[in-house]
């Protein structure tokens, strides 16, 4: 085949396949938005005809043929089509190694864990849960060995979410983080905290949206190409460079989980808003990985989110907003009440300091479901002990301990430890930044273009065609250093605790 012909061929096979994908990219956020409740029924078989269809699209001769062409003529073809090449091959094999039937059926099981997990939540009855959990493990460890048996189990579930990732980087990571964060964790516990009652006015609703426009300003985010929405757990989603949309949700009890989640979603949107156009409609598009991303919404919400100049320029704004509910507060009581530190039971209203052993507990019980080592029966006492022994906590009971999060409902084993990689990403990432950058003078100005042009250059551009490690490298000019994050969270944590 001539190269233009080849190239075009698979541009075309693309864009057909995409199309599904923009399709169902737009149902979901949908569903998660705006659908009224009984549409659920018609819109699960719509979603379950369209990802079969999709299916058939990737496991394709006419795919295949095409992947394994570009695969051998790499000079001949431009560099994001021979990675998005190579991603491909990857994806096939996973999903050419199980049988069909056995794909569908997980499908099934899946939909019904999912139900069985809210229904066991709702009700604080783990029992319900247990055997659809044992049913996930199950495939997943399967569908795994299928693809590879050379290797261990956990490490290839990793490897779904952020390709080469292994327990060796993540143990020396969860090392680092015990030796030097839990001993700060101890030291907060006994001290004072700050006043934070301030925090528990009546927020209305208007005002709240009218700060989450605020910040996506700041955030320079441009609102012809990204929408916000509202839902009811916060969310980021595209289908291309041109359509990003973003969710929160308003509490009118609670200032700071909308502000917060409109930054952390809003970072995830400026990776996807300045992704290469070339990228549009290929899976590069939705960057490099899993932990890349979360390292992005991370430093927005956190790094710079929460400091002292950029809180500065929120309150200035909150206030001028809820003139009453912030009447007798000051700037630093406001960036104070930001970056509370004290270990809480659910892991997404963690602080960012004890976050990071919310995550250490679901990788050291995943490892060990995974490797049979620890039995589903046995898994809540488990939880508990881990949650006393690492955050001194007593879990009141399973909804709030063992049940809380979805990921296992789905089979997803090996993603929550990419929330943990990503924050200390960031922390290797602002390194960087600060050698080239005024960063905390620029943010004091409120002036984001410097900071938002850095890594647009450096990172968002490149969306998927640069792995993690590369970037890592390119940007600090060195590999993955975990002590970037525990220097950043002593530094931070000792100042505003006087320790
Ligand atoms: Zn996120």
């Amino acid at each position: 085949m001539e190269v233009q012909q080849l190239q075009e061929a698979f541009i075309n096979n693309q864009n057909h396949r995409n199309a599904y994908q923009h399709a169902m990219t737009i149902l979901s956020y949908d569903a998660e938005t705006v659908m009224p409740k009984d549409a659920g029924a018609r819109y699960s078989e719509v979603m379950g005809t369209l990802s079969g269809e999709s299916y058939h699209l990737l496991i394709n001769e006419e795919l295949k043929a095409l992947v394994k062409e570009i695969l051998q003529r790499e000079n001949e073809m431009p560099r994001w089509m021979f990675r998005e090449a190579q991603e491909l091959e990857r994806s096939i094999k996973k999903a050419e190694v199980i049988p069909q039937e056995e794909y569908m059926a997980f499908q099934t099981a899946i939909a019904l864990s999912g139900q069985a997990w809210i229904e066991a939540k709702q009700s604080n009855n783990y029992q319900l849960f247990a055997p659809h959990l044992q049913k996930m493990l199950d495939y997943a460890t399967c569908f795994a060995k299928l693809y590879d048996s050379s290797q261990p189990v956990y490490n290839l579930l990793l490897d779904d979410y952020e390709s080469g990732l292994t327990m060796d980087t993540l143990d020396k990571l969860f090392q680092d983080i015990w030796e030097n964060i839990t001993p700060l964790i101890q030291q907060i516990r006994s001290a004072q905290q700050p006043d934070v009652r301030f925090l528990q006015a009546d927020f209305p609703l208007e005002g709240q949206r009218q700060l989450a426009h605020y910040v996506m300003d700041l955030l320079q985010i441009d609102r012809n190409r990204c929408a916000i929405g509202e839902s009811e757990h916060p969310f980021t989603t595209s289908t291309n460079n041109h359509d990003v949309r973003i969710t929160t949700h308003y509490y009118t009890n609670d200032l700071l989980s909308s502000l917060f989640s409109v930054i952390h979603e809003g970072g995830h949107a400026l990776y996807m808003l300045y992704t290469g156009d070339e990228l549009n409609g290929s899976s590069l598009a939705e960057g490099s990985s899993c932990s890349i991303h979360e390292s992005i919404s991370r430093f927005f919400e956190n790094y710079i989110g929460r400091s002292r100049e950029f809180t500065t320029c929120l309150f200035t704004k909150a206030q001028e907003i809820f003139p009453q509910q912030l009447a007798n507060v000051t700037a630093e009581q406001f960036y104070r009440a930001c970056n509370v530190s004290q270990p809480s039971l659910i892991r997404t209203e963690a602080d960012e300091l004890t976050y990071p052993l919310h995550i250490m507990i679901r990788y050291e019980l995943e490892k060990r479901l995974v490797d049979n080592s620890l039995s589903v029966a046995d898994l809540p006492a488990e939880w508990n002990r881990l949650y006393k022994e690492y955050l001194g906590l007593d879990v009141p009971d399973d909804a709030q301990g063992v049940l809380q999060d979805m990921h296992w409902s789905d089979a997803s084993f090996g993603y929550f430890p990419t929330y943990a990689l990503g924050s200390a990403y960031s922390a290797q990432i602002l390194a960087a930044m600060e050698k080239e950058l005024p960063v905390w003078e620029l943010l004091a100005k409120s002036d984001l273009s410097p900071i938002i042009n850095w890594l647009k250059e450096k990172l968002f551009v490149f969306g998927g065609i640069k792995k993690p490690q590369e970037l890592l490298l390119e940007i600090s000019g060195e590999a993955f250093n975990p002590q970037y994050y525990t220097n950043y969270l002593n530094k931070k944590y000792r100042s505003l605790y006087n320790l």
